[in-house]
Formats: C-alpha cells, structure tokens, sequence
C-alpha cells in the first residue's frame, strides 16, 4: 500500500492496489469481519497529483465485510465502498509537536493535522496501510442490518418475520409498562 512521491505527476495517475497477502493479513487482523464468511479484503483505487507543491491523493476502499444482522441474526455480505482524500504539503524542516504525527512522518512518509484530511509530507514514499486500516475499522457498522426494512425475529416465538408471519399478539402499547418505557426514552 505504498505510493512513491516520484510517480505523482501534475496531471492525476491512478494507481491500484490490489489485496496482496500481507495487506490481507493485516486488514483481517485488525477487522476480523473482512475474513469472514461474506468478507472481502478491500482493494484500493487511488488517484493522486501535484498542486503546485502539495500532493492531492483521493480514492476509494472497496470491499465487504461479514457480518450477522443485528434484528435476524442473518448472516450476511455488507459493502464497502469507502472514500478518502489527503492534501498533504512538504514538511520541509518542520516537525510535528504531536509525537504520534512526528513517529507518522518518519515512518510512513506522512502525518495528518487535526484536520483529518490534511497533513504533511516527506521522504520518497508515502505508506498508506495505516490510512487504509483506520478507514476500515471505522466503517463497520455499529448496527448491522442485513437490509434497511429487515423484520427482525419474533421475541415471543422466533419465526424469522422477513419470511413467515405468526400469529403471536403484538405487544400492547397501552400497558403502563409501555408508558413507563415511553416516560424513561
Ligand atoms: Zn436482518
Ligand atoms: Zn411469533
């Protein structure tokens, strides 16, 4: 996952980086759910260029994950298609007063700012699996859903309700446990 400074012209070249084994190996470490049953490591389609000085790199992550539903316990194969963008300047002499973004510039080319889309550069290479993990992890999902309208199982009876109806009574709204749950929300 590593783009040479060299190769980044003014005008924009792509560059793909396909899931190679240690890519994979280390994305599955980090999101278990990539080497699942549904999963797929993501590969990396990037475009970068010069800014006069800068370096313009944007892209996207595509891949899946697998996941089990949260309301059907389904499993099923949630995409990913994940954008990212980097303005990054030349760190000249400068160095980062944060140790986590000076240890970043030294051993990845690059450190980001506050601003997660800007940063600095240096060196010949820019390292971007650290940027590609992070990117991962933050788009799984804090509730899984196997589809938007998923029904979810039935509490009393556990019929899979995307499949079969049952004839269990809905839970009465009226019940001073509902408006007690309703006062608590
Ligand atoms: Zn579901
Ligand atoms: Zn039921």
């Amino acid at each position: 996952m590593k783009l040479r400074i060299d190769q980044i012209k003014d005008s924009p070249q792509a560059f793909e980086f396909s899931a190679d084994d240690s890519w994979s190996r280390a994305a599955i470490a980090v999101v278990p759910e990539l080497g699942a049953e549904g999963g797929e490591v993501p590969h990396a389609q990037v475009r970068a260029y010069r800014v006069g000085q800068d370096l313009l790199i944007e892209g996207r992550l595509e891949g899946s994950l697998g996941l089990e539903c949260s309301r059907c316990l389904a499993r099923y194969r949630h995409a990913l298609s994940e954008p990212f963008r980097l303005v990054l300047e030349p760190a000249g002499r400068r160095l980062p007063a944060d140790p986590e973004a000076a240890k970043a510039l030294a051993t990845q080319g690059f450190c980001l700012g506050d601003e997660l889309e800007m940063g600095w550069f240096q060196g010949h290479e820019l390292d971007l699996t650290s940027l590609f993990l992070e990117a991962v992890a933050l788009a799984l999902p804090v509730q899984p859903l196997c589809r938007e309208a998923c029904q979810g199982l039935c509490p009393q009876c556990g019929v899979d309700r995307n499949d079969a109806a049952c004839d269990c009574a809905a839970p009465r709204e009226s019940s001073p446990f509902a408006i007690l749950a309703s006062l608590k929300e």
